[in-house]
């Protein structure tokens, strides 16, 4: 039965993980990425995962802050929609329907980031 490895996502065997790795959840070939690469690979997830909460709220709002002023561009760009979302529409419930209508703008970076996926589980 294996392991989930929260980097690429990926279910490995037992023997893909180091006795560290099988603790922090990551798989022996991400472990051996650069650190600022399983930093923001860790990024993207939580950034990804408050669209996926039924609200964005005032914790996770003051996290975005920090997460917008990363030095990896990548995570920057995708926090500073997020954060964008979170002050007009924090719910997630309705929250394509109101900025199809409200702000278009918003959509379509959403929908170019691929992070219009968090709303589709
Ligand atoms: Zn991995």
């Amino acid at each position: 039965m294996g392991h989930y490895c929260r980097i690429c996502g990926c279910h490995k065997p037992n023997e893909k993980f180091s006795g560290k790795g099988h603790k922090n959840h990551i798989c022996k070939a991400c472990a051996k990425l650069p650190k600022e690469e399983i930093q923001a690979e860790e990024n993207m997830n939580e950034i990804f995962n408050f669209l996926q909460q039924s609200n964005i709220s005032k914790g996770n709002i003051t996290r975005l802050h920090t997460l917008a002023k990363s030095s990896n561009e990548e995570v920057a760009t995708h926090a500073q929609i997020v954060l964008e979302i979170a002050k007009i529409k924090p719910h997630k419930k309705r929250r394509l329907k109101f900025l199809a209508r409200k702000n278009r703008e918003l959509l379509n970076k959403l929908d170019e980031t691929g992070l219009i996926m968090a709303h589709h589980y």
